[in-house]
């Protein structure tokens, strides 16, 4: 996936700015950022950008599709930037180490609620809890 993320922020008609640049490119490199080290690393290539910017920045790619944000419980939100595919999460619950899992039946799953109740549903979120393969070699 080496979509230029500037062509990405004109198909999704949002001006093109440093700021987002410098987070879809943080985001680009490693998946599933915390916001404190998103901005630490858009300090490190792109001099002082505020907290107040890339928060913004995080809501406007986040409303836009192009940045998926993911909260497990107890952890922080951390965000992507690989987005539409339907993966799924796997996450330690020693250490919180998020790792991508391909979704397992090609879409979707039960996104037909059961009996109605009216309820229109777009997303249902799969997250698999364990224990990651460095913690369990720890633990051994
Ligand atoms: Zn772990
Ligand atoms: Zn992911």
């Amino acid at each position: 996936m080496t979509t230029d993320p500037r062509i990405e922020l004109q198909q999704a008609s949002l001006r093109v700015t440093r700021p987002r640049l410098a987070v879809l490119e943080v985001l680009g490199d490693e998946p599933h950022l915390d916001t404190d080290t998103i901005i630490g690393r858009v300090r490190e290539k792109h001099g002082s950008v505020s907290h107040q910017a890339v928060y913004d920045v995080l809501r406007a790619l986040t409303s836009a599709g192009l940045v998926r944000r993911i909260q497990p419980a107890g952890s922080n939100a951390r965000y992507e930037a690989r987005v539409g595919d339907n993966h799924h999460h796997a996450v330690c619950r020693s250490c919180g180490d998020i790792v991508d899992v391909e979704c397992a039946v090609g879409h979707a799953p039960c996104l037909t609620a059961p009996g109605g109740h009216g309820f229109v549903v777009d997303e249902a979120e799969v997250v698999y809890w364990g224990t990651c393969s460095a913690c369990a070699a720890l633990a051994t």
